[in-house]
C-alpha cells in the first residue's frame, strides 16, 4: 500500500473549514461549549442519532445545569433523563464523571479527561478539541470513512492500526480552530460523506482533492472486515396488570441493559400467569443481540412478588424505561 502523504490532509482543512462555517447544523451543544457540557453531548452522541439526543441534551442541562448538580442527583433521576437514548453504561459513567469533575475541576489535558469514567479515545478527543483548544484528534467511525475515502488508500478502517494512523496524520495539521475543525469532521461525514447511500461529492469541499472521487470510487471505501452475525434471541414479556398497577422487574446488575427497568421478561417462553388480552410482537436490535419479543398483556389478581408495583403515572415519571419496551406502553393507561 502506497505511504500515506500528509499533503493531502494539510490541503483539505482550509475548504472544510470553510464549508463548516457556512453549512454547519444549528445544534444545541454547539451553543455553548464549556467542557461540562461538551462531555454531556458527547456521552449522548455515542451511537445515537443527532434528532434522538437534541431534546434530551436540552433537558438533561437544564435539570443539571452544572457537574455540582448532576454529582448531587441520584442514579434514578439521572437514568430518567437519559430515557430513550439507550446504552444506559453512558448515564451511569456520566454521573460517576460529575462527582469526579465536582470534586477535583475538570482536567485540563488529554489524559486527565481520558481517565474520566466511560470516556474513550474518541470522546477525549472530541472534549479537548472542542472545549478545552488542544489539538487532539476524535477519530469513530465518521472520520474514518471520510478519510478512508480521501486517501483512497484501502485501509480496513476496523484495523486500531489504521485508526491510529489517521489519528497521527489530524494531529499533525490541527489548525488553530481545534473546535471548528473536529466539528467540521464530523459534521461532513455525518451529512455529505454518508454512511449509507451514495455521498455527495457535488456539494463536498474535498471534491478537488479526494481521490476516491476523482477516481470515481467512492462506494468502494471505506474497506471493513467482515461484520459478525447478531444473535436473535426469542423472549417473551410479560405486562403484567393488577388494581391499576403494572408489574416491573430490573435487569440483572451485569449485561444488556443492565440494572435497569423492565416488563417481565423471558428468554424463550414466559410461565402461564393467564390468558393474554392483548398480544403483539416487537424486535429491538442492539449491537450484538437482536430481540425477537412476544409481549402479552395479562390481568393477574394479586401483586405477584418479586416484582414493583407501579401505576401508570409513576411508570411514565419516576422509571425509565428502556426503549426497546416501548412498543409495550400503549397497553399501559
Ligand atoms: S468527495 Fe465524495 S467521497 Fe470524497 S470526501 Fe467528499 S463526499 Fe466523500
Amino acid at each position: 500500500m502506497e505511504e500515506i502523504k500528509n499533503e493531502l490532509l494539510q490541503s483539505a482543512v482550509p475548504p472544510l473549514l470553510a464549508w463548516y462555517r457556512i453549512h454547519k447544523r444549528d445544534l444545541p451543544w454547539r451553543h455553548s461549549r464549556t467542557p461540562y457540557t461538551a462531555l454531556v453531548a458527547e456521552l449522548m452522541l455515542q451511537q445515537t442519532r443527532v434528532e434522538a439526543v437534541k431534546e434530551r441534551y436540552v433537558r438533561f442541562l437544564r435539570s443539571f445545569p452544572s457537574p455540582e448538580a448532576l454529582a448531587a442527583a441520584s442514579e434514578e433521576e439521572v437514568l430518567k433523563l437519559w430515557e430513550g437514548l439507550g446504552y444506559y453504561s453512558r448515564a451511569r459513567n456520566l454521573h460517576k464523571a460529575a462527582k469526579i469533575i465536582a470534586r477535583d475541576g475538570f482536567p485540563s489535558d488529554f489524559r486527565g479527561v481520558r481517565a474520566l469514567p466511560g470516556v474513550g479515545d474518541y470522546t477525549a478527543g472530541a472534549v479537548c478539541s472542542i472545549a478545552l483548544g488542544l489539538p487532539e484528534p476524535a477519530v469513530d467511525g465518521n472520520v474514518l470513512r471520510i478519510l478512508s475515502r480521501l486517501y483512497a488508500d484501502g485501509s480496513n478502517i476496523d484495523e486500531a492500526a489504521t485508526k491510529a494512523r489517521y489519528a497521527q496524520l489530524l494531529r499533525e495539521v490541527y489548525p488553530e480552530e481545534t473546535a471548528d475543525f473536529c466539528e467540521a469532521l464530523m459534521e461532513l461525514g455525518a451529512i455529505v460523506c454518508v454512511p449509507n447511500g451514495a455521498p455527495a461529492c457535488a456539494s463536498c469541499p474535498w471534491s478537488a482533492v479526494c481521490r476516491a472521487h476523482l477516481a470515481g470510487t467512492e462506494e468502494l471505501f471505506p474497506v471493513r472486515a467482515q461484520k459478525r452475525a447478531r444473535r436473535v434471541v426469542q423472549a417473551e414479556v410479560l405486562v403484567l396488570r393488577c388494581g391499576g398497577r403494572y408489574a416491573l422487574e430490573k435487569r440483572p446488575p451485569k449485561g444488556l441493559l443492565a440494572g435497569l427497568w423492565q416488563f417481565p421478561f423471558f428468554e424463550g417462553s414466559a410461565p402461564d400467569l393467564g390468558k393474554a388480552v392483548r398480544q403483539k410482537r416487537a424486535k429491538h436490535i442492539f449491537t450484538h443481540v437482536e430481540w425477537q419479543m412476544t409481549g402479552k398483556l395479562v390481568d393477574v389478581c394479586a401483586f405477584l412478588q418479586p416484582y414493583t408495583w407501579v401505576t401508570a403515572r409513576e411508570l411514565r415519571e419516576l422509571y425509565a424505561l428502556p426503549s426497546a419496551f416501548r412498543p409495550f406502553l400503549e397497553w399501559v393507561e
